[in-house]
Formats: C-alpha cells, structure tokens, sequence
C-alpha cells in the first residue's frame, strides 16, 4: 500500500527484550488518542494475564501457517521458537482513516516492513545500560532461566540492527521516552514532503487543515 499525505503514519518500534517498549507505547497511547496499537497473531501460549484480541490473537500453529499462505500479514518472523505476525488488514484500515498506528515488533519484522513501506518510522528503544537491562528481565519473573540468557544474548545480537532504524530512543524514564517520541512523531508530522497537500491547497487558493 502507498500512503497519501493526509493517511497516519506508521510507526515502528523495536528494541531488546527488557528495554520496556512495551511500558513506553503503553504510556505513549495514553496522551495520544489519535494512535492505536496493533494487535499481533502469535504461536506462543498467554502469560500471566494476557487476554484474547488484547494482548495478542493467539493461534496455533496451522492456523497461523495458513495465514502466512493467504498473505494476511504484513509481515511476519519466528522469535524464541514462536510465530508473531501483523494482521496487514488492520493496520491500512486504520492509517487510511488518519489514525498512527505502532507496531511493536522485533527487528525481522521491522526490516520487512521497511522494505514495503519504507515512509513508516522506525524508532528504536534502548535500556540506559546492558546491566540494567538485565535485572529488567530476571525481575519480570516470567520466563524460566533457559530464556533469560536466551532473550539477554539476542539483546546483544539485536543491538548491532540499530542502524536499520531512524531514531534511537533511550529508557531511562518512561516520561522521558514517551516525550522523546512524541518530539520525534511532531518533527515527522513536519517534514515537507509529508505535507505536500498544504502547498497544494495553498496553490489552489484553498485553506487547509
Ligand atoms: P513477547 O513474547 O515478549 O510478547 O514478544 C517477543 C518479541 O516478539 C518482542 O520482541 C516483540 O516485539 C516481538 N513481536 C510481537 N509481536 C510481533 C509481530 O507481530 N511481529 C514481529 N516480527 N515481532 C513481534
């Protein structure tokens, strides 16, 4: 799909396990009520208190596969011997109607949503420290040791893809990320050539809004 210059913008937001991506578009979609967040399909079981259509559409895995097959996702990866995939459909629908969306994926994802929609903005969040990063993802308490030195090695490779993305966010305060964000998301909203209908309107002799 092709943006026009009144759609929303595409938001992409990644970053290791642990740097709170998840806590900062929490509090980023709370002052921000033109963004909503996309919902993604998942292979992997509920956690603690996830729920259906909230936290994720969990599937299993021959559904997801034929999802894969009827080209339902904008873009999809394996992580942690999981699926997680985008829903193309609600996505558009809701850029096309002038909201933002964000996507909160992993860096596969990202760079195949860059490849087909390279206008998005795609943004990455850092912990303040590796060793930070750390106590981050013991003391959530989820996930058994196997996968905390899984998801704290893949923390390290993800970091070398940062400069696949346009901004670099740091957590260090969730106030300060979200204010960060939303300084980046004002200076896209800004940028000319988001904003060719305004010199149109204006060349046409029309206001804009
Ligand atoms: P978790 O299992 O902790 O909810 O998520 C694990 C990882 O999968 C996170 O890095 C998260 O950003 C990523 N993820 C969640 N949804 C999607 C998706 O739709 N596509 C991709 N590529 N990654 C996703």
């Amino acid at each position: 799909m092709k943006s026009n210059n009144r759609d929303g913008l595409l938001i992409v937001i990644s970053g290791p396990s642990g740097a709170g991506k998840g806590t900062v578009c929490k509090a980023y979609l709370k002052d921000n009520r033109d963004t909503i967040l996309s919902i993604s399909a998942t292979t992997r079981n509920p956690r603690g208190s996830e729920k259906e259509g909230v936290s994720y559409f969990f599937k299993d895995r021959p559904t997801f596969e034929a999802m894969i097959k009827n080209g339902e996702f904008l873009e999809y990866a394996k992580v942690y011997d999981n699926y997680y995939g985008t829903p193309k459909e609600y996505v558009f629908r809701h850029l096309k109607k002038g909201l933002d969306v964000i996507l909160e994926i992993d860096i596969q994802g990202a760079l195949q949503v860059k490849k087909r929609f390279p206008e998005g903005v795609f943004i990455f969040i850092m912990p303040p420290s590796m060793e930070e990063l750390k106590r981050r993802i013991v003391s959530r308490g989820t996930d058994t040791p196997d996968a905390i030195i899984k998801r704290f090695k893949s923390a390290y490779d993800e970091i070398n893809y940062i400069d696949q993305y346009n901004y670099v966010v740091i957590n260090d305060t969730i106030d300060n990320a979200k204010s960060t964000i939303e300084s980046i998301i004002t200076a896209e909203k800004s940028r000319v050539d988001r904003n060719k209908h305004i010199c149109n309107d204006i060349q046409g002799g029309n206001t804009y809004d």
